[in-house]
């Protein structure tokens, strides 16, 4: 407690719950909780230092299991105040984990063994509800009125929903090229949709200029100047699996790259329910995935090299198309620390895998929401749709 009242005082104004500082993932420099994201000692990515110094493991396990069916039951673990369910958010999270025995069985993996995190139950149908409803809790804590992103499809749909909820003014940039159904998908929301000729790369670019500039005055760029608290929401990925597989680690866990985010949050995820007793400590593997069309981290991994090179991205998976993924060096280390890899398949693998998952579980009729541990009661398992609907087109 004592830590926690020292923490709050001197370092940082805001209240973001167990959120003391902002401290450099490169030197560990510690600046106080506010909309910066690079170090100013050696420009380094800044991250949230934790005080979770006063949780006891039984009772932090029983407060996040009371909690609500969404991401705020580990709102403990989060960037965020501890009022936060009680806010204007879009709730994402405590999405299914599906066993996939049809698919484990095609691919010739036991049976009870392989599961699927589907995220396309989020309000927005992908995992960038997450992290959004995080930079909402940043922005609100800021003063920002404006909530903006660069995005490669599915950020831009979730920023505006999250915006339209929360009451931000929303102003997304996409490459002008963006598939026609992932704008419909962004524009219906209300919010200003600004296409900018080039790739996903340059848009960013000119978001990150728009910062130091007038005009991006009481703006917050949830994966710029709001990034560090963002990127925090793919933690909850890693909280639910293992909750879902009843408080234990995964052996192996599959995650698709763009910029290396949500892979290095869901390793910092299982460290952290490791450190809190709330899973035992096992060795576990990560293995990222990414398209041949746009495989900087991959071809960097298999080359040995601990520096990423950009590419120019030519992909039909739009939604990883980042040709210089901001995280890809700890991608590399985490693929290599837990004895995990990093792969790439091409387009027509990338369509083969989309009909086998549709083919192998999309007509399952099983009640299954979780299947292992106890927790008979947790709120995904009420849940018995199929695995795969009409919402799963829009993905990709
Ligand atoms: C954004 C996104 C990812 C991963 O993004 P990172 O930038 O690596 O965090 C994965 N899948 C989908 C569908 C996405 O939209
Ligand atoms: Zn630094």
């Amino acid at each position: 407690m004592a830590v926690q009242t020292v923490a709050s005082t001197t370092e940082s104004a805001v209240d973001l719950g167990p959120a003391a500082a902002l401290s450099c993932r490169e030197c560990g420099h510690r600046v106080p909780l506010g909309p910066v994201f690079a170090c100013e000692e050696c420009f380094g990515p800044l991250e949230i230092a934790y005080d979770f110094s006063a949780y006891g493991t039984e009772e932090l396990r029983k407060r996040i299991e009371a909690g609500p069916a969404n991401i705020w039951r580990y709102a403990p673990l989060l960037p965020v105040p501890a009022d936060v369910a009680g806010k204007p958010n879009i709730n994402p999270g405590w999405t299914k984990l599906v066993q996939a025995d049809n698919l484990a069985r095609e691919l010739g993996v036991d049976p009870g063994k392989l599961f699927v995190k589907d995220d396309s139950g989020n309000p927005t149908h992908s995992f960038k509800d997450r992290v959004v409803a995080q930079a909402i809790e940043a922005a609100r804590a800021f003063g920002f009125t404006t909530l903006s992103c660069s995005s490669t499809g599915n950020l831009a749909g979730a920023v505006g929903a999250a915006a339209a909820r929360a009451g931000f003014r929303s102003c997304v940039f996409i490459p002008h090229d963006l598939e026609q159904g992932k704008v419909v998908m962004a524009a219906v929301y209300g919010g200003e949709l600004v296409g900018i000729e080039g790739n996903y790369d340059d848009v960013n670019r000119f978001c990150s200029e728009l910062i130091g500039d007038p005009a991006g005055e009481g703006w917050g760029f949830v994966n710029v100047n709001l990034r560090p608290y963002y990127a925090e929401g793919s933690k909850t990925l890693a909280y639910e699996i293992c909750e879902q597989l009843g408080w234990e680690l995964p052996d192996q866990i599959v995650i698709p790259i763009a910029s290396g985010s949500q892979l290095t949050k869901i390793d910092k995820g299982l460290q952290e329910l490791i450190g809190l007793g709330l899973v035992e400590d096992k060795p576990y593997r990560i293995f990222g995935a990414q398209a041949e069309g746009c495989s900087p981290v991959s071809t960097a991994y298999k080359a040995g090299h601990d520096v990423v090179r950009p590419q120019k991205p030519d992909t039909i998976a739009k939604s990883l198309a980042i040709g210089n993924p901001a995280d890809g060096p700890y991608v590399l280390d985490i693929a290599r620390r837990t004895g995990g890899a990093v792969e790439d398949v091409n387009d027509e693998q990338i369509v083969e895998a989309i009909r086998l998952l549709a083919r192998s579980e999309g007509s399952s009729r099983r009640r299954r929401g979780r299947d292992r541990g106890g927790h008979q009661e947790a709120p995904g398992e009420r849940c018995s749709r199929p695995v795969l609907d009409h919402r799963r087109a829009q993905h990709g």
